[in-house]
């Protein structure tokens, strides 16, 4: 092979990103090899629309890696190359059809006093939720940032159940399964505050009536209070510029245009990778793949390199819902017809409710456009002035609840054609929903001077990893997550194959900005081999006793 790097990283978002980074400043040689003529995956900006418009084009919200542990170690040296982050402390909110809205602020008074507008009681409901959440604080997110199929997760069960006890540990794992649905009509009275909290699952790939997303959206819920919604200053492509950076800093190799076709294995371990124009890159310690199950088991390893029964399953993963994006260039900041702080605040959704978002998720999962979509609206200028020209605006907008095949329109309005997301079919769902921001903002289609609309086709298209235009790299039902992610035969982050691993948003923690599996597989590459720790551990005990 003509070059050995210690580590072969393939695709470079922010999962490779991130483990490349800590490995390389712990002295690794990596190579992070991209098929795609920049680097970042899911992460992007671009003047898309106008110049002057600088559109975060997938991801554009950060606050899984502000709180990830990635950024808890790599933060310092990231704004020393010249990452700043920005926030608000209006991060979200509701808009109802009825002009009405509701908000979730950054502090738990501020909270209270909102929730308790729309039914007294839910303030006190809110106290609670935060009262009884941080104590566990450290469990839940350490769920979430931990290696489950590891030592280090049967470490996790072990010291809950001395924390929580055996009832309070069953109590956890009774709220961890529990439906979004569930938990919210069960804490909170009134609808509108249901509203606010029920399309956040949505962002975690789920529907308010799936097992486990009353979990997740306690922890979004929390965790936005916590953490407000930041972004980096000029857009999310900073992020990645800075991570390329700290590699090329520590010695590591980046390049664009590399389309990584096969994994190269000898005796059972993975030696390197090859290219799409036949060079051989050798790895020595270890090849990361940024992958999802259905390329690695489907395309880059060879039959014989892996049980046919694992390969088998790892090819019949399955993808979720597939999504939209809308990025329209405003000639200013648009005035809503309703409560002045929606013009104020970051990431609002458009929806009926919970109900609202339940219908569209059913709909689309049965193949259908939603008659009314649950439309995520972000205003980055809220946080970056950056952003945009002088006065102008930017909206960001992503829909979650698509079919990839299109059988028909819930609204029976649109010929959906022969079911695939033809151009014509895009800009006329598009349209449907530039109509419901109209009915929020009277005069919007004046201030639109250019739109910009991606399909589920064109995000497949741009990133290979958002199969069916699903931005979460596969489905998170609970068959495919936590334990059994990125699905049972193969779960963790290990292979059959010696030295390869699988990292990115189709693995455990799955997917968003967190970095979570980079950064697991970083640390698990970089533990000491076995004696090592047990010498360490000796010593440790030696020095303890005398
Ligand atoms: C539209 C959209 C909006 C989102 N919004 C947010 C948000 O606001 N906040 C948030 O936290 N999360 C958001 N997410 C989710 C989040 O962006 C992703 O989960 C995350 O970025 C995925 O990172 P990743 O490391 O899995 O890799 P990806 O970003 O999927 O990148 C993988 C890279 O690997 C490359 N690659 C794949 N195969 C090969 C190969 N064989 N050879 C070479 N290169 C290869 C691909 O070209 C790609 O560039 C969003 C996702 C999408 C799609």
């Amino acid at each position: 092979m003509s070059t050995t790097f210690d580590c072969v990283l393939v695709g470079s978002g922010i999962n490779s990103l991130a483990c490349g980074a800590l490995l390389s400043r712990a002295g690794w040689n990596v190579c992070v090899l991209e098929r795609n003529d920049y680097l970042g995956g899911a992460v992007k900006t671009a003047e898309i629309t106008l110049p002057g418009f600088h559109h975060d084009v997938f991801s554009a919200w950060h606050p899984l890696w502000v709180g990830g542990a990635a950024h808890g170690e790599l933060g310092g040296e990231l704004a020393a190359r010249g990452l700043e982050y920005l926030n608000t402390e209006l991060p979200t909110g509701t808009v109802y059809p009825d002009g009405e809205a509701a908000f979730l602020t950054t502090s738990t008074d501020g909270n209270a006093l909102e929730l308790g507008r729309h039914a007294e009681g839910d303030a006190a409901a809110w106290r609670d939720v935060v009262a009884g959440f941080m104590p566990r604080a450290d469990l839940a997110f350490g769920v979430l940032g931990t290696e489950l199929w590891s030592r280090a997760g049967a470490g996790l069960g072990v010291k809950s159940l001395r924390a929580l006890g055996r009832r309070g540990l069953a109590e956890f794992g009774g709220e961890l399964v529990q439906s979004s649905r569930d938990w919210l009509t069960h804490t909170f009275e009134s609808e509108r505050v249901h509203g606010l909290l029920a399309p956040w699952v949505l962002h975690t790939g789920l529907g308010p009536d799936a097992a486990t997303s009353g979990f997740m959206t306690k922890v979004i819920a929390v965790a936005i209070e916590l953490g407000g919604m930041p972004i980096p200053r000029g857009g999310g492509a900073r992020l990645v510029d800075a991570l390329a950076q700290l590699i090329r800093d520590h010695g590591g190799t980046l390049e664009t245009r590399r389309d990584v076709t096969r994994v190269v294995v000898v005796d059972g371990r993975a030696v390197g990778v090859e290219l799409a124009d036949g060079e051989p890159i050798a790895a020595s310690r270890a090849v990361v793949c940024n992958v999802t199950p259905t390329q690695l088991y489907g395309r880059l390893l060879e039959a014989a390199a892996v049980p046919e029964r694992v390969a088998d399953a790892g090819r019949r993963f399955r993808y979720g819902r597939s999504e939209m994006q809308i990025h329209y260039a405003l000639s200013r900041r648009p005035d809503f017809d309703t409560d002045e702080r929606v013009s104020r605040t970051a990431l609002l959704h458009l929806t009926r409710g919970l109900d609202g978002v339940s219908r569209a998720v059913n709909e689309a999962d049965r193949g259908l456009l939603p008659a009314e979509a649950t439309v995520v609206l972000g205003q980055p200028l809220t946080i970056d002035e950056s952003r945009a020209p002088d006065g102008r605006w930017i909206f960001w907008i992503q829909l979650q609840e698509l079919p990839w095949h299109v059988r028909g329109d819930a609204a029976d309005e649109l010929d959906i054609g022969d079911g695939t997301w033809t151009e014509s079919l895009r800009e006329r769902y598009a349209d449907r929903i530039q109509e419901r921001i109209a009915r929020h903002v009277p005069d919007f289609e004046s201030l639109v001077l250019a739109r910009t609309v991606l399909s589920p086709a064109d995000l497949e298209a741009a990133n290979v990893n958002l199969v069916h235009g699903d931005p979460y790299s596969g489905s998170l039902a609970l068959d495919q997550n936590f334990l059994w992610r990125p699905f049972a035969a193969q779960p963790g982050h290990r292979t059959a194959v010696d030295r390869l691993w699988q990292i990115g948003a189709s693995t455990w923690p799955g997917p968003g900005l967190g970095a979570g599996s980079g950064t697991l597989v970083a640390r698990d590459l970089l533990r000491p081999a076995a004696p090592v720790r047990l010498a360490r551990r000796a010593r440790a005990r030696f020095a303890r006793e005398t």
